[in-house]
């Protein structure tokens, strides 16, 4: 009888079910990761808590402005990962100024 099988199944599941409580009453389940993990809201530009982050316009990275290759451009500073993105941001720079004028 299909019924009778079933009943047996539910009453197994069942009995499972209790025995995990019982053993989690006995032994609590340690502190859970993601319940204490806290939810960052999301952000385009990433911040750490070294500083602001600045976005290399050379090569697309994301630098922390403490620690970047800094260039005082037009009133604003500009942050680079490396010096070869300085240089390469300052030879493109330059090759469309020299085009301008
Ligand atoms: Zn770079």
């Amino acid at each position: 009888m299909i019924f009778r099988a079933l009943f047996w199944v539910v009453r197994a599941l069942f009995i499972l079910f209790v025995i995990r409580l019982v053993l989690r009453m006995i032994f609590p389940p340690a502190a859970r990761r993601t319940a204490s993990r806290p939810v960052r809201p999301p952000s385009r530009v990433p911040e750490r808590a070294g500083g602001t982050l600045a976005r290399d316009p050379s090569c697309g990275t994301y630098v922390p402005q403490t620690s970047s290759f800094r260039l005082q451009s037009g009133g604003e500073t500009v942050y680079f990962c490396s010096t070869a993105c300085r240089d390469a941001w300052l030879a493109a720079r330059q090759q469309s100024g020299a085009k301008l004028a």
